[in-house]
């Protein structure tokens, strides 16, 4: 059996270090921010090269409280790309605002760029880029065209830890920098976590305010927040890790660079753009034949899974948007024709080379 992704293989190779960090904790007495938190806010802030980082429940509520802090609300739009987590769109509809999609590139599956302008309207507030797969986004258009404009840009850097765009780290571009630390996330934590980033002092001292209670003094809230504290016991987990991520990264990026050099010819498989440094959160590929592969490769025991069956704007929620099937064909294609190999880093040669062997097979 070769799965999609393995946690456990990850914990293995540095149980020594998560173990001291985990029981460390435990004896600090020190569970609800702290120490720990404080410390890995520190050094992701460091690793990102920003001046402000705020450790969150979620990379969802890293979405809501950015937005709640830029003051985006009911009657404002938000652009968003039309392929992504739910969340993306989602977080946007949870403050009362109108997720608008743009479609996006069928070959890096990122934000069009070229179609951005044509989505701004007068209630336009913000952008939201999402450094899809592990791919960034292009950053320079994006941000020139917030500037012409007077949006805001909110980068939703969930899969991209560790990427970057012309050389400097995704998630350092915009007003905000949104991560999450989900267990499969490239940087991952074992239950919920998340961040987000920024240089403005403002922001950072409103958005540290909004992950507890509105608070500025304990106790006195100045306006409705969340409890949404990144856990004491995660952050110590998370810190454990963060040495380790480059490396992770790399090994992903050896073995997505193998499985392209193999399956170029059976699959259409991902591409870089010159601008960008890809972390393959996920190793995504495109087939016509997508459904029958899959169900190949699911009887020689090879996992692979869709990333994402349904494009936000054909989801329930968004139906009240009078968004329809046809209106971003990219997307809806991608839908349609993509999924993931198993790629983690982790992963072994021979593991690889069966996922590799099977493909072949199917496509012979
Ligand atoms: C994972 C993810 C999120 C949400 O993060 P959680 O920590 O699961 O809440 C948001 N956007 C994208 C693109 C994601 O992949």
């Amino acid at each position: 059996m070769i799965p999609l992704v393995d946690l456990t293989a990850q914990y293995h190779s540095i149980k020594k270090e998560i173990d001291e960090a985990v029981l460390a904790t435990l004896a600090s007495g020190h569970f609800i921010l702290g120490p720990q938190v404080t410390k890995f806010e520190e050094n992701v802030a460091a690793y990102l090269g920003m001046k402000h980082a705020i450790g969150l429940a979620s990379g969802t509520d890293a979405l809501v409280i950015a937005l709640r802090a830029l003051n985006i609300s009911a009657g404002d739009e938000v652009i968003v790309p039309a392929y992504t987590f739910f969340a993306t769109a989602g977080t946007v509809m949870s403050v009362g605002a109108k997720p608008v999609f743009v479609d996006v590139d069928p070959q890096s599956y990122q934000i069009d760029v070229n179609k951005i302008r044509e989505a701004i309207t007068s209630k336009t507030k913000a952008i939201i880029p999402v450094h899809l797969y592990g791919h960034p986004a292009e950053m320079n258009p994006i941000l020139e065209i917030a500037r012409e404009h007077g949006l805001k840009v909110i980068e939703d850097n969930a899969q991209g830890f560790g990427a970057e765009y012309l050389g400097r780290k995704t998630g350092s571009f915009g007003d905000v920098g949104c991560l999450s630390f989900f267990p499969t996330k490239n940087l991952g934590a074992f239950g919920d976590a998340g961040m987000v980033v920024t240089n403005d002092p403002a922001l950072a001292e409103r958005m540290r305010m909004l992950r507890a209670h509105g608070w500025k003094k304990k106790y006195y809230s100045e306006e409705v927040g969340y409890n949404s504290r990144l856990d004491a016991l995660q952050a110590a987990i998370l810190q454990a890790k963060l040495p380790y991520v480059d490396s992770w990264n790399d090994k992903r990026r050896e073995l997505a660079h193998r499985y392209t050099e193999k399956l170029g010819s059976y699959l259409v498989t991902p591409i870089e753009r010159e601008w960008g440094k890809h972390v393959y959160h996920l190793y995504i590929v495109r087939s016509a034949k997508r459904d029958g592969l899959q169900a190949f490769l699911k009887q020689k025991g090879i996992a692979s899974e869709v990333y994402y069956p349904l494009p936000p704007h054909l989801a329930t929620p968004c139906r009240k948007f009078g968004y329809k099937e046809g209106d971003f064909p990219h997307a809806e294609l991608a839908s349609r024709e993509t999924f993931a190999l198993p790629l983690y880093p982790e992963l072994t040669l021979s593991q690889q080379d069966g996922v590799i062997m099977a493909v072949k097979e199917f496509a012979h």
